[in-house]
């Protein structure tokens, strides 16, 4: 059998603050394959964002591996490889853009975190913002854009080091209908370049 792309393996997460102690993940296991777009529903407070969390690197596991590409990144501690870190990229809720960038600098901005330059990389940028209809503001700065624009933008810059699994924490959250639509269009249509994505719905 091929090998997952992602693998929670007997994961269990524990929170313990001054008053309490929370479980917030029990024995959960599940294996994701490559191209897959697994979604994961629940109430709040169920633990969504904690196997997001675990899934990126933020925080350990309590018990069990997570496993991409059969290389653990449950960490003890260590930071996850840059090797395997390149390999997601994250949408966030609020589009975490820098002010003091231009659109295409915000966007390239993953691309100076992994080290990578050159033409073909520039061109990848400018493909992208055509995509989602941002080329033409390639030069402005957020506060010149309107909050469509910039979830936009926030969308492309996950994908733009080329990663392979996409990670999202309620993307749509509080967004209206036509963004939806808009997310659920950019999505299939980088489903077809067999991204494997793993989002948290509410
Ligand atoms: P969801 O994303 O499904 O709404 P979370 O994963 O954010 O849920 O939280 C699951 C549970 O873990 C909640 O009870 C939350 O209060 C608790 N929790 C999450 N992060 C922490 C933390 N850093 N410290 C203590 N408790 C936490
Ligand atoms: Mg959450």
């Amino acid at each position: 059998m091929q090998e997952a792309k992602i693998k929670f393996d007997h994961v269990t997460k524990v929170f313990e603050t001054r008053s309490q102690t929370i479980t917030a993940v029990k024995d959960y296991s599940m294996e994701i394959q490559a191209g897959e777009f697994i979604s994961i529903l629940g109430p709040s407070g169920c633990g969504k964002s904690t196997l997001i969390r675990m899934l990126d690197g933020i925080i350990d596991t309590t018990e069990g591996d997570i496993l991409i590409d059969g290389v653990k990144v449950n960490h003890k501690g260590k930071k996850m490889p840059s090797s395997v870190l390149r390999k997601l990229g994250f949408i966030f809720q609020q589009p975490n853009i820098l002010p003091w960038y231009t659109v295409r600098q915000n966007v390239a901005l993953p691309l100076r975190v992994f080290g990578l330059k050159g033409p073909e990389w520039d061109s990848r940028v400018d493909e992208l913002l055509e995509m989602v209809g941002l080329k033409e503001y390639a030069g402005a700065h957020p506060n010149e854009i309107s909050g469509g624009m910039l979830q936009r933008a926030g969308v492309i810059r996950a994908m733009v080091h080329d990663p392979e699994i996409l990670l999202m924490d309620e993307p749509t959250k509080g967004m209206d209908a036509e963004y939806k639509e808009e997310i659920g269009k950019i999505l299939t249509r980088l489903k077809q370049h067999g991204l494997t994505i793993f989002m948290i719905s509410h």
